[in-house]
């Protein structure tokens, strides 16, 4: 089974795509062209990571530019066998106000309903608010998210910069909203900061899924907790070793989260700049960290109790 449940869509834009939206849009092209302007040609650190995934932003201030996006990454993923994806954006990135926010969510939502009846496999999209943005941004977006629950937007998220702006506190009105809404709630937390902020994620902000929480082993305590509360940890094992998180692949906890009985799901978080995907990182589990049939089978009951859809189990 291959359920994706941690995935950028900023991260799934086709370099052939944009190069041709570029060209439409009178966008100048980067030196070396699209190709070399996405994807990474091995391990990087954050900054040239995020640079990578910040090139493509331009193309999502266009609203069909952003259905196409939308509606071709959900077709990647069922080309690449998933049986289900979840998509994280945040749109007041691609938002020029206020308004713009809903007609990004709109139009991301869209492309990818588009994409699940082309292609059948079931999509869901997850908003996320960022940690740089003010908590009213980030409520006004909650409050955005909210009125596609039900159609299209399954979550919300947290993401950005974790050591520049480690707080959660102030953006817990945006989660009261999302959750009033139905919406589940995952969390990009101890990925830069430390163990404890994954117990903030969920205290504070209701998230029952935490994103990449690299961290959390750092802390047996921490870890502990986990596995008896049952956190789910999104694991993106190429990720944290092409942002610098991990000095190789074979350095991710993910081994030890299994170890400590904590339930793990998968995502491949930006696959175009890191040029795997979901199937590259089950197989990493298996060749680096030898995850048996029953490990696995653990990642695949978690992942279809942990997705934000209702998926026939
Ligand atoms: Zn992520």
């Amino acid at each position: 089974m291959l359920v994706n449940l941690h995935s950028h869509l900023e991260g799934r834009v086709r370099p052939s795509t944009a190069a041709e939206l570029a060209t439409s849009a009178g966008l100048p092209t980067p030196e070396g062209g699209w190709e070399r302007a996405i994807r990474l040609e091995g391990p990087a650190d954050l900054t040239v990571y995020l640079a990578k995934v910040a090139s493509t932003y331009p193309f999502f201030r266009s609203l069909d530019a952003a259905r196409r996006i939308a509606r071709e990454a959900v077709e990647d993923g069922a080309a690449c066998g998933l049986d289900y994806l979840e998509l994280r954006f945040g749109p007041a990135t691609h938002a020029e106000h206020d308004r713009g926010i809903a007609d990004v969510i709109a139009a991301v939502t869209e492309g990818m309903r588009e994409g699940s009846l082309a292609t059948g496999m079931p999509s869901g999209a997850v908003v996320a608010a960022l940690r740089h943005h003010s908590p009213a941004t980030n409520e006004t977006v909650a409050r955005a998210a909210a009125r596609f629950a039900g159609t299209g937007v399954v979550g919300f998220d947290l993401a950005g910069d974790e050591l520049l702006y480690p707080a959660l506190a102030p953006h817990r009105p945006a989660f009261d909203i999302a959750r009033a809404a139905g919406l589940g709630v995952t969390c990009h937390a101890a990925e830069a900061g430390p163990a404890e902020a994954a117990r903030e994620a969920v205290e504070l902000l209701g998230a029952t899924r935490i994103g990449h929480g690299a961290h959390i082993v750092d802390d047996p305590e921490v870890l502990r907790w986990c596995a008896e509360t049952g956190v789910i940890v999104e694991v993106c094992p190429t990720s944290n070793w092409y942002t610098g998180a991990i000095a190789s692949v074979a350095a991710h906890p993910a081994a030890r989260f299994r170890d400590a009985g904590v339930r793990l799901v998968l995502g491949d978080d930006n696959p175009m700049q890191t040029g795997t995907d979901l199937r590259d990182e089950r197989d990493i589990l298996i060749d680096v960290f030898e995850f048996t049939a029953h490990d696995l089978a653990n990642i695949d009951q978690a992942s279809l109790d942990a997705a934000f859809t209702d998926l026939p189990h």
